[in-house]
């Protein structure tokens, strides 16, 4: 295994970063990339990601913007953590084997502690439990007791999925003054491991769904048990709704899409809606309301943060509950100074970082 650290000042997204690292395993195919944006608030946690980067420079891109993201998602969400991720180039599908999770597993190991490794897209909560194997650095893969009882899996997405109803919430407070979900029309795009946890919590709550999914089998079925209206994957930003909750991919608010937008709120779980930075003042122009993706997507994180300093259900719930708060605060301010809601984030994010601010955590 050949461990490599990377000087890359010079790269468009550098922003700083304290280390990045590479590693190339021949005996595994192991070629993954770590990289540690920034420690102020605690170890730097974030997922592993397994994607067929187009090239080397494609996935150093990518986990660059990643680990910062992580960083802002983190101080925005009170947690004592910082921010870092880590990528592996290959297809999931063909190229995983127990012996590249178990290099990746030594690779992070090499790091001792500065970066804590979880799933991602690419990688499921088996693959972390493999690489734990090698490194005590891996969060997210015990099972957890809930409050009830029950033991579930580590799989934090039903708990972005609650994030994200709290934030809908929110959003719905603030822009429609709707004091309930009751009787509100909302589109998810993606139903999905969170998108299927959301829609049920909408649905309980009194709203009425219309899908979307690539998987038109899998949007059928789960539109019958919800009694939800399908439509089809071009159409779904364009129905008239309350809310637009984004649950699929990223990049999803481009000039065109915002133009088209009916529904006068955003707020799903998609990381990195945005396809431009611009996109955040061109939503606010047409007055609507975008709750920034990494403040109400945090649930996973408060979820993975608590799997491994102790998980108690009750505290994990309160914690994603002050995501409703926070993104209340983000609304306020943005509607005060005439800013976008994204860029509001972004500050009030940096603010808590420069002030070694983690009040939120329980
Ligand atoms: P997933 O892969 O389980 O679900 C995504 C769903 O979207 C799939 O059913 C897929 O068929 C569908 N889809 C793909 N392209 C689509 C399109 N163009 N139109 C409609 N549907 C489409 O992923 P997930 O874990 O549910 O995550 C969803 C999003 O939330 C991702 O962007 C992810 O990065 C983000 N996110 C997830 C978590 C988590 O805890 N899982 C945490 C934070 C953010």
């Amino acid at each position: 295994m050949t461990i490599e650290v990377l000087e890359l000042s010079n790269h468009p997204e550098f922003a700083g970063h304290e280390v990045v690292v590479g590693c190339v395993d021949a005996d595994s195919g192991l070629e993954a990339f770590i990289a540690v944006h920034d420690r102020t608030l605690g170890p730097a946690l974030g997922g592993c990601r397994m994607f067929s980067y187009a090239s080397r420079d494609a996935a150093i891109t990518d986990v660059l913007r990643l680990s910062r993201g992580m960083t802002y998602k983190s101080a925005a969400a009170g947690l004592p953590l910082g921010g870092g991720k880590a990528v592996i180039i290959g297809d999931p599908k063909r190229d995983k084997t127990p012996a590249l999770l178990e290099a990746m597993g030594r690779f992070i190991d090499t790091l001792n502690g500065k970066y804590i490794t979880a799933e991602d897209s690419g990688t499921g909560v088996d693959d972390p439990a493999r690489m734990a194997t090698r490194t005590k650095w891996v969060a997210g893969v015990q099972a957890r007791q809930l409050t009830d009882g029950t033991r579930v899996s580590g799989d934090p997405s039903p708990s972005t999925a609650y994030g994200v109803f709290v934030g809908i919430q929110a959003a719905a407070r603030h822009r429609l003054g709707a004091a309930s979900l009751d009787g509100l029309e909302i589109a998810v795009q993606g139903v999905g491991n969170v998108g299927r946890h959301l829609s049920r919590l909408l649905v309980n709550a009194g709203a009425r769904l219309v899908i979307s999914d690539v998987d038109t089998t899998r949007a059928e079925g789960f539109a019958s048990e919800l009694d939800a209206r399908v439509v089809s994957c071009d159409d779904i930003h364009r129905q008239p709704v309350d809310v637009f909750a984004p649950c699929a991919l990223g990049g999803v608010l481009n000039a065109e899409a915002v133009n088209e937008l009916r529904a006068p709120i955003v707020a799903g779980a998609a990381n990195n809606q945005l396809a431009r930075p611009e996109i955040d003042e061109a939503l606010r122009v047409r007055k609507i309301l975008y709750a920034p993706d990494y403040v109400i997507n945090a649930g996973g994180i408060i979820d993975v943060y608590y799997g491994r300093v102790g998980y108690d259900h009750r505290k994990v719930i309160e914690h994603i509950e002050r995501t409703g708060r926070t993104l209340a605060g983000i609304f306020e301010r943005a509607q005060e100074t005439g800013k976008p809601t994204g860029g509001t984030a972004d500050r009030i994010a940096s603010e808590r970082l420069h002030c070694r601010d983690v009040s939120n955590v329980a």
